[in-house]
């Protein structure tokens, strides 16, 4: 109660003071009296998030490992909802029973040519105090690996892609019956066992190679935030981007007790051979032992020995088994009733569960999630009423491959489709600058956004921080004027790895991922180690930029439920269409160019020329040059999108300051047009082959995993070489982009009608 009374003096105080506040250019879709009232509101709401509440609630969540399924997910799901309700949310917990498969046996040993046991052990830290927590903790592994009991010589395959194993091809090295060892990073972990197998490999270890995220970059924990000898990435394996996420036992359908579920033998998701992720403490003995050829330059890494690529004569056995038990993921939601246009859905989420203590990942975002909530209650106590539905939704089960929000969204998909507005999420945060990534018809919206908050070390606004130090990055003259120049800084297309999949990809939701970072390097990455200690010594200890979240993704949600067009802006989309359909062409002539080259070099000879007789490496094929493919329907298509996102923009800019709840019933049939908006960009039938992926322009690829791939089928066909079906997704996506060009010109028609 006393803090309670603080606040609202403390916000009162600042209201006057505050530059934003005097603002008066209208907010995108506001008329001029809402916007006034919305700046206020939203200058009273960023003084609420408060830097003590952060840290508590970390202490909290993170106190013991989080798992799913262990006994204080559970607790900190009721915790969460004993929260949201004390605020004023109307709140409940949604159970769905998913496949979380646990270890039972894991054995990695070396049999020749010398003896070696992995210890595959996170040790207790005497400095680091849930360090010791071990019966609650997860032992180190890969969920969703198969069983298995393998023997067999070792190969070294860099990070495990497709290219690393052209360049194993070169040197004559074949997987085949092989035990791969990768190293973690450059793409989602789950495509390296995936593409092992596609190789012949009949085993798949994992490890954190020091040069990555230990000693080669900074001092190791507990003396530094890198990995120690013995940490490992826990995480899933999951083959999400070529099937699902979620449970691999109901694929596409929600895990209720009706529905029927499949075989864990007949799930298409789990791994094709036995995974395993090891320190670089256990991967040293099994590296330093290799022979072969050596490793290419840019695949060594920091450990002090010769990197050979094998095979052999290590010779590795790697046992694996695990409990294949269904276990309750609990998402915990909760209400904000739109008082305008119930039906139209601003949805927030950050997922709760961890793989042990997770201060970093998910806490720091979590913590965030519910100091908004709080705020959003003081608000509504102080007479706010949003004019849409807002819903908070802390996820349980993200971290086996988001299980909790891929069940939540097929649980109530027909609901989603029509009255989803726009999803907003967040995971770990860290000190540093804004990042932005989503939908870009929310492109222009988030710019607005983040030059309304102040980044807390520079006291510049995020917006301007981050545009700074961008330009410092820049590579291009080109790239540093466009920075300069450009009014909105473009944000990143979403591939996965987060809550978002669901909204996104799935059902077409437009999405904001958003969070802070860059400035402290980590090396606890699901860990026993990512824990209060650790993030109290090394990341945002005294929680400015937990706040700063807060109050970046608070004003975003409270922004998106109150004005009365939603702020959709289609002008950045329709360039950023145009800027992917030159990638496009750019990639196919590179493709082109790279081929009749390398055909060129086969006929002089080159590679005779080349090759050293005692590392003998084997010529690639001559290859037919990739055909021509006809771009022109995209082209039109991106032409006429800019063209009525041009013709929406200025209707918009024109027509807002008029607008009033008078027209309350075209204003809601208006925004339903542009709800739909994101939902033109999908099409039902899905991406080739991953039917569950629906959207055209934005996908995780299928072999970089969180890795986005714009344009996907269009993209995956060039980069797979299979060109007529290339051909055939351009038509595709031109007619989305055609339809989705006529649905934002028959919005400005009706914005026109709706405010004259
Ligand atoms: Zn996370």
């Amino acid at each position: 109660m006393r803090r309670f009374a603080a606040v609202l003096l403390i916000a009162n105080l600042i209201l006057p003071s505050v530059a934003f506040s005097a603002d008066d250019t209208p907010l995108v879709g506001y008329s001029s009296r809402s916007s006034q009232s919305e700046r206020e509101w939203e200058t009273k709401f960023r003084a609420i998030p408060d830097p003590k509440n952060l840290r508590d609630y970390m202490q909290r969540l993170s106190a013991r490992p989080h798992h799913v399924g262990s006994p204080y997910d559970k607790d900190n799901a009721e915790w969460i909802l004993a929260r949201f309700k004390e605020w004023g949310l109307d709140a409940h917990i949604e159970t769905f029973d998913v496949l979380f498969p646990t270890p039972k046996v894991r054995v990695l040993e070396m049999v020749e040519p010398t003896k070696f046991t992995a210890k595959l052990e996170e040790p207790a830290i005497a400095i680091d105090p849930t360090s010791n927590q071990k019966s609650e903790q997860l032992p180190t592994y890969n969920a969703y690996s198969i069983d298995g009991d393998v023997t067999g010589p070792l190969v070294f395959v860099n990070y495990g892609l497709p290219e690393d194993y052209e360049k194993l091809e070169r040197l004559g090295i074949s997987v085949k019956g092989a035990i791969v060892i990768a190293k973690y990073y450059q793409s989602w972990r789950g495509v390296k066992p995936k593409v092992a197998a596609e190789h012949g490999a009949i085993g798949c270890l994992i490890y954190s190679e020091p040069h990555d995220d230990g000693y080669g970059r900074d001092v190791v924990f507990p003396q530094g935030p890198m990995r120690n000898p013995d940490g490992v990435q826990r995480g899933s394996a999951m083959d999400f981007a070529s099937n699902s996420p979620g449970d691999p036992l109901t694929p596409g359908f929600v895990a209720s007790a009706t529905n029927q579920r499949l075989a864990v033998k007949e799930a298409k998701s789990i791994t094709k051979i036995p995974v395993l992720p090891i320190s670089y403490g256990d991967a040293q003995p099994l590296l330093a032992a290799l022979k072969g050829p050596m490793a290419p330059d840019e695949w060594r890494g920091s450990l002090p020995i010769p990197y050979h690529v094998g095979p052999g004569p290590t010779k590795v056995h790697l046992k694996v088994e695990f409990n294949w038990d269904l276990k309750p993921v609990n998402d915990v939601i909760a209400k904000i009733p739109g008082s305008v246009a119930p039906d139209e859905w601003i949805i927030r989420g950050n997922h709760h569960d961890a793989w042990v203590n997770g201060a970093e990942d998910p806490v720091s975002g979590q913590a965030a999630l519910l100091e908004e909530a709080r705020g959003l209650g003081l608000l509504l106590k102080q007479g706010w009423k949003p004019r849409r539905t807002i819903i908070y939704c802390a996820w349980d089960g993200e971290e086996p491959m988001l299980l909790g929000s891929t069940e939540w969204v097929e649980a109530h998909a027909e609901e989603l489709r029509q009255h989803a507005a726009v999803y907003i999420n967040t995971d770990g945060n860290d000190r540093g600058l804004l990042g932005m990534g989503g939908s870009h018809s929310l492109e222009h919206f988030i710019n607005g956004v983040a030059r309304d908050v102040e980044d807390p070390e520079t006291k510049m606004t995020a917006w301007q921080r981050l545009q700074l130090s961008k330009i410092a990055e820049a590579k291009s003259p080109d790239e540093k004027k466009e920075l300069r120049q450009r009014p909105d800084l473009r944000i990143n297309a979403l591939g996965s790895g987060t809550d978002f999949t669901g909204f996104l990809d799935h059902i077409g939701v437009a999405t904001l991922d958003l969070g802070y970072g860059g400035e402290d390097e980590q090396g606890i990455y699901h860990s026993i180690y990512d824990d209060f200690y650790w993030y109290m010594h090394f990341s945002d200890y005294d929680f400015i930029y937990g706040r700063a979240l807060s109050q970046t993704v608070g004003t975003s949600v409270m922004r998106l439920a109150d004005a009365e067009v939603l702020p959709f802006d289609f002008v950045d989309f329709a360039d950023t269409i145009q800027k992917y359909t030159k990638d496009l062409e750019k990639l196919l002539a590179d493709k082109q160019e790279e081929v009749r080259e390398r055909n060129q070099e086969l006929e002089e000879g080159v590679f005779k020329a080349t090759l050293d007789p005692r590392r003998p490496t084997v010529a690639p094929q001559k290859e037919d040059v990739p055909p021509h493919l006809n771009f022109a329907p995209m082209q039109n298509a991106a032409d006429s999108l800019a063209r009525s996102a041009d013709h929406y923009r200025q209707a918009l800019a024109h027509k807002q300051a008029a607008l009033s709840d008078e027209q309350a019933e075209s204003l809601g049939a208006l925004n339903h047009q542009l709800i739909e908006s994101e939902r033109k960009l999908t099409n039902d039938d899905g991406l080739p082959r991953r039917p569950w992926y629906k959207h055209l322009i934005y996908a995780p690829g299928i072999y970089s995993g969180y890795g986005v791939k714009t344009v996907p089928s269009v993209r995956e066909g060039i980069e797979q070489k299979r060109y007529a079906e290339a051909d055939q997704e351009i038509a595709r996506v031109a007619k989305a982009l055609a339809d989705e060009s006529a649905l934002i010109e028959s919005a400005a028609k009706m914005l026109e009608q709706a405010a004259r």
